[in-house]
């Protein structure tokens, strides 16, 4: 196959997969009988190339999550070339996975919104690297934040104690860097998602009271979406269902 095909065979994969998964979202919202549209879709292109990324945006998505600092880095640079230079400024980037203090600087110059702040250490390391950022006319707009929580209180796994949310929530809406988007969680392994979520959501609502801006949930991810959406999700991050089996990784 010449590149051209191959990029039309993966451009007509992706529009079908995602004609499903707008359809599997519209009918959970139904089903939890919340309006259509309640629900973004955002697709997961890691372990991706770039072009799919340009397919994607070809096929009118703007919003992508990338869980890895090197390789988001290398496809935000890689996208203004794939696409002819036009102007992307209403492309939204978002790091959905772990992140480290030292990678917060690079991080704040392509970050729209990070999913993965879990502790006081990395939301101040986040915060004066986006201040920088602005500073420097890196970016416009504080970095959108979203507090993942830990639903078992296993740190490894990542995620904030739900005791811990409150101080951190008013830190960081205290912060200049910083604007407080709403909550994250990955269910725990093995969890029953029903229960987790359910969690997740009452955590939501508390936090809401206090931050009535904190408006995201971001919960639900291929294989229980429907279950996030039953709960609250205002965002789904989809990687397998849409772009296919990644790599096998422990990442
Ligand atoms: C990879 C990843 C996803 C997407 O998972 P799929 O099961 O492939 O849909 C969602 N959220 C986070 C934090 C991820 O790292």
């Amino acid at each position: 196959m010449n590149t051209e095909t191959r990029l039309d065979a993966r451009s007509a994969e992706l529009s079908a997969n995602l004609s499903t998964l707008t359809a599997r979202i519209d009918a959970a919202c139904q089903a939890a009988g919340r309006a259509a549209g309640s629900v973004r879709l955002l697709p997961v292109t890691k372990f991706f190339p770039a072009s799919d990324v340009e397919i994607l945006y070809r096929l009118g998505r703007r919003e992508f999550g990338e869980s890895r600092e090197q390789e988001a880095t290398a496809k935000v640079a890689a996208l203004p070339e794939l696409l002819g230079e036009r102007d992307l400024s209403d492309v939204q980037w978002h790091m959905i996975g772990r992140l480290q203090r030292n990678k917060t600087r690079v991080v704040a110059r392509w970050a729209h919104t990070v999913h993965s702040v879990d502790s006081e250490r990395l939301a101040m390391a986040l915060d004066k690297a986006a201040r920088d950022a602005l500073e420097a006319g890196e970016r416009d707009t504080p970095v959108r934040v979203l507090l993942q929580v830990s639903l078992d209180e296993d740190p490894s796994r990542g995620g904030l104690p739900p005791a811990e949310l409150e101080t951190l929530a008013d830190l960081i809406a205290e912060s200049e860097g910083l604007q407080l988007g709403g909550l994250m969680a990955i269910p725990p392994l093995q969890a029953d998602t029903d229960s987790a979520f359910a969690r997740l959501a009452t955590l939501h609502t508390l936090l809401l009271t206090r931050h009535p801006g904190a408006t995201e949930l971001s919960a639900g991810m291929s294989s229980d979406l429907e279950v996030a959406v039953e709960h609250g999700s205002t965002c789904v991050r989809v990687g397998t269902a849409l772009m296919g089996a990644r790599p096998i990784t422990s990442a």
